[in-house]
């Protein structure tokens, strides 16, 4: 019955089930505030009250047929106008309604565009280490994920590598920015010389190669740092962002896909990608929260609390003399493994009760990734154990 692409999802999904299923066994044996899990990127904070004041607003104040009925598969018109205005204000640019289409999420905006640009072999690069779905959702398009390694400790991207692994069947180059898993933003340096290989490579080749910025991190970004924006850039960028954390709403599964004018072929890809939308199933995105969404175009969620977490985390774990790459964005902690061999030190960290993914999961062994979307209160918690791990390895 089940299709040779998706069997190998079987296994997997059972790997991740079992990793689950032993979260929940460990807190029902040791107690819940005896087992500190950080394996999961759920959002800890709650949507801002504003959200819920807007899906109340919505309903009382909007017609219902209109509200709950179909629209256009790109999304409601004045909504997308609103979204692009207020990127206009904070970008300096120039998108109009017409540039969006409101999707089921990160996940879905990545998937539309991947569906309207690849064909069976086609190449998207991306860099290691990376959230781990994009191989699947290539692989959806019968594509191949070419993945870099990291070049340099600090996790920026490999431009030089980059300039090696293009070739005349590269259709796309996926980053994301601030980075899961390891709190990075790129900076504008990396940027720019992104924009200079690949139009170089684009120029070599004669085709045409878009970045597809994936951003569902934009707004949490800390101590200051701003998150450029990368179609300023390169001119053959879509970016693809998601309300899951920024208004903390990953079950809404809301977000939109932006392709600027600039893109090439933009109008046929605008269309395609609308088309993609319906076709792939979701038809539109969900209407009630658009609608909520763009009342709430101003509002974000309480990123000092995350803000608060990572300052913990990462300075409790490195006075314990581990070694981690202090995020500038997202809510996960990358840490370097004292073991050479990270599965061991994650299964050492299960000795104390604390659950953390290891690195291979994002394809950067070596590292193990700690997501701090947690209370405060765990994280304080927690250190005792760390510390026994951090004994153990004599740090
Ligand atoms: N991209 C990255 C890097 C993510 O971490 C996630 C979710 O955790 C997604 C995309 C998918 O987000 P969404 O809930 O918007 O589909």
């Amino acid at each position: 019955m089940i299709s040779q692409k998706m069997l190998p999802f079987l296994q997997n999904n059972s790997a991740i089930r079992a990793m689950f299923e032993e979260g929940k066994e460990m807190a029902k044996k040791y107690g819940r505030e005896n087992v500190y899990d950080f394996s999961l990127g759920n959002p800890s904070v709650p949507a801002p009250e504003e959200v819920n004041q807007a899906i109340r607003d919505v309903l009382d104040e909007e017609d219902s047929l209109f509200v709950h009925g179909y629209m256009s598969n790109s999304g409601y018109e004045d909504v997308r106008a609103d979204i692009a205005a207020s990127l206009n204000r904070r970008f300096g640019t120039a998108y109009a309604a017409k540039n969006l289409i409101m999707t089921v999420g990160a996940a879905s905006a990545l998937n539309i565009i991947l569906k309207s640009i690849l064909d069976p072999g086609d190449e998207v690069i991306t860099f290691a280490p990376f959230f781990v779905e994009y191989g699947n959702y290539v692989r959806n398009y019968d594509g191949k994920l070419v993945v870099l390694p990291p070049a340099s400790a600090d996790f920026q991207p490999d431009l030089a590598g980059l300039a090696k692994a293009v070739t005349p069947k590269t259709k796309a180059v996926i980053i994301n920015t601030p980075n899961n898993p390891t709190g990075v933003i790129y900076s504008a340096e990396s940027l720019r010389g992104m924009g200079d290989v690949l139009r170089e490579k684009e120029r070599e080749f004669g085709t045409d190669i878009l970045i597809i910025s994936d951003e569902p991190y934009r707004e949490l970004a800390y101590d200051g740092c701003s998150v450029p924006w990368v179609p300023d850039f390169y001119e053959n960028t879509v970016v693809c962002y998601s309300y899951s954390k920024s208004l903390s709403l990953p079950g809404e599964r809301i977000g939109y896909a932006l392709i600027p004018d600039s893109v090439s072929d933009s109008e046929d890809l605008i269309q395609v990608a609308t088309i993609a939308n319906r076709v792939n199933g979701s038809v539109n995105a969900p209407s009630l929260i658009q609608r909520v969404i763009r009342r709430c175009l101003a509002v974000k969620v309480n990123v000092a609390a995350y803000d608060r977490n990572r300052n913990d985390l990462y300075n409790g774990l490195t006075k314990l003399g581990f070694t981690c790459v202090r995020p500038q964005g997202a809510f996960y902690l990358w840490v370097k493994s004292p073991d050479e061999d990270e599965k061991k030190f994650v299964a050492a960290c299960k000795e104390e009760h604390i659950l953390v993914v290891p690195g291979s999961s994002f394809f950067g062994p070596g590292y193990v990734r700690i997501a701090y979307c947690v209370s405060n209160d765990m994280i304080h918690r927690s250190m005792p154990a760390f510390a026994k791990v951090a004994e153990k390895y004599g740090l």
